[in-house]
């Protein structure tokens, strides 16, 4: 039951269409634009062109009902949108261009036919901001949940490619945009899931948190800024999109790139309205921001040359540099003590900050 659903919609069985009715149902809209897609849905393969001075990426995920999503609070065509903007934020982090995806889903007979066309509604809209074709997938019945599996293609010199290896001593460590807004928008619909649950009746209360609880359902992937790193001539030498958390994502970098990190904490971008719903919940801001995840900005490094091409912008932040690796990962809080950051996460209420 979903506290969104739409008691007026139809409900069409997916066996009056059939498996393959089904496939051409939800995919007959989607027209390819990029020249690269030679063939897309409708035959044993699609078939994609390579430039020859280029290098493919390739990246997969797969979402889960229950373990990744909740349909209770999780409106079908922001499903489909976001694991959509999530795999092409991938390729983003590799500072790369997305293409192409394939959409495989598993449903169970509980889902109509409509509810297939909300989700691939969303799948359509992230493949028109992004600019990608939809070129495959599979379809096959679940006993249980929706399961849905994306893989991305996508494209990039090699010279431009940033990997999570590439972090440099001395370099600069950015993130891009504000953290923390994603993991309070998954607070207040689990909130108003449990007020729904005990009462039914009750209509969800989201009134005044938009920029959450857009950021919970429909993450954006970073595609405008690996454009402008493009422009400012800049390749960073180390990468990664933050979907776990920032202190997650740093380890992964210090770790791939046998480096230390120092972050500081009056750095971190949190936007004034992540810094007040925060509170609102009694939660610490910094404490969303470093651990929250899903907020799907970029984390990179470059080196200092590039610190007068980026001071000015908005959209990107400094938050520490890189040290050498027997420095280990340290987070300076305003007090400019130093804490370690470790595994777990980092947390300031342990901390006392
Ligand atoms: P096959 O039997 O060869 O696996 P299918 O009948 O599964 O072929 O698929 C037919 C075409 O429809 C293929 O181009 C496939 O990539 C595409 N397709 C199947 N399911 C989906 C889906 N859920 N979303 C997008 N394209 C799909
Ligand atoms: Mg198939």
């Amino acid at each position: 039951m979903s506290m969104f659903e739409d008691k007026k919609s139809k409900n069409t069985s997916i066996s009056e269409l059939g498996e393959f009715g089904l496939i051409d149902h939800i995919t007959k809209t989607f027209k390819s634009k990029n020249t690269s897609t030679i063939k897309a849905v409708g035959d044993d393969a699609a078939v994609v062109k390579i430039k020859s001075d280029k290098l493919q990426l390739i990246s997969t995920d797969m979402l889960i009902e229950g373990v990744h999503f909740d349909l209770s609070y999780v409106p079908l065509k922001h499903l489909g949108y976001k694991a959509v903007s999530v795999n092409i934020s991938d390729i983003c982090a590799m500072n790369s261009k997305a293409n192409q995806i394939t959409v495989s889903i598993a449903i169970s007979n509980r889902f109509p036919v409509e509810a297939v066309e909300e989700l691939y509604s969303g799948i359509q809209l992230a493949c028109e901001k992004y600019n990608i074709d939809l070129i495959g997938g599979d379809t096959t019945s679940s006993t249980s949940g929706l399961i849905i599996s994306v893989t991305v293609i996508g494209e990039a010199k090699a010279e431009k490619i940033s990997y999570r290896s590439g972090a440099k001593v001395n370099d600069l460590v950015v993130v891009t945009g504000d953290l923390g807004a994603a993991y309070l928008g998954l607070q207040i619909l689990k909130r108003e899931k449990d007020i729904f649950l005990s009462n039914p009746g009750v209509q969800p209360d989201l009134g005044g948190n938009d920029y959450s609880l857009q950021r919970q359902l429909k993450p954006e992937a970073r595609v405008n800024l690996v454009e402008v790193l493009d422009l400012l001539d800049i390749v960073p030498n180390s990468m990664i999109d933050v979907s776990d958390g920032l202190t997650s994502e740093i380890l992964h970098l210090s770790k791939c790139s046998d480096v230390g990190i120092t972050i500081y904490e009056d750095k971190i971008p949190i936007d004034h309205t992540t810094m007040n719903l925060a509170k609102e919940l009694n939660l610490n801001p910094i404490f969303c921001a470093l651990n929250g995840g899903e907020d799907y900005e970029l984390l990179f490094t470059i080196s200092q040359e590039h610190y007068e091409k980026l001071k000015k912008d908005v959209d990107f932040t400094i938050i520490g540099h890189v040290t050498d690796k027997s420095e280990g990962n340290n987070f300076i809080t305003k007090d400019l003590s130093s804490h370690p950051i470790t595994a777990q996460g980092w947390d300031p209420i342990k901390n006392n900050v």
